[in-house]
């Protein structure tokens, strides 16, 4: 697409750190990383971020192109094991966001901060949120 920036690097339009590409895909480091490394696994044909909407087949090669980048990252970075998400927000072409677990002093660490969001606040976290009620969880899941 004319406007969209990963197409333009896809292109050779914009520079870009590359690290690694496939038939599919290309990865290239982040310029806004919030951990060393972190990495976008590009879709090379443009197609909408919405995951959900992502056909099955791009889907599956670019969780296997992202494992492989992983196994990358983590030799040249000499770290265990390396998050990854597929959230389709920030640039409207899909791709999959790679972050490496550096490990601090006392190994990988873990957020006792407990959050909870009545709203996407605009990014993902892993942190648990306070027990839910036993009760709106049995309500929720006999609506399905
Ligand atoms: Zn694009």
């Amino acid at each position: 697409m004319e406007d969209c920036i990963f197409c333009k690097i896809i292109n050779g339009n914009i520079p870009s750190y590359k690290i690694h590409e496939t038939a599919d895909f290309v990865s290239i480091l982040d310029i806004n990383p919030n951990v060393k490394g972190t990495t976008l696994v590009i879709s090379k044909k443009h197609h909408a971020s919405n995951p959900m909407e992502i056909p099955n087949e791009i889907l599956k090669k670019g969780i296997i192109a992202a494992k492989e980048i992983s196994k990358i990252l983590s030799s040249k970075l000499n770290v265990e094991r390396v998050g990854m998400a597929i959230d389709g927000t920030g640039v409207n072409h899909f791709h999959i966001k790679l972050y490496p677990f550096h490990k601090g002093e006392s190994g990988l660490g873990e957020a006792h901060e407990r959050v909870y969001f009545e709203h996407y606040p605009g990014y993902l976290t892993t942190q648990l949120g306070p027990q839910e009620d036993f009760s709106e969880l049995e309500k929720l899941a006999k609506s399905f």
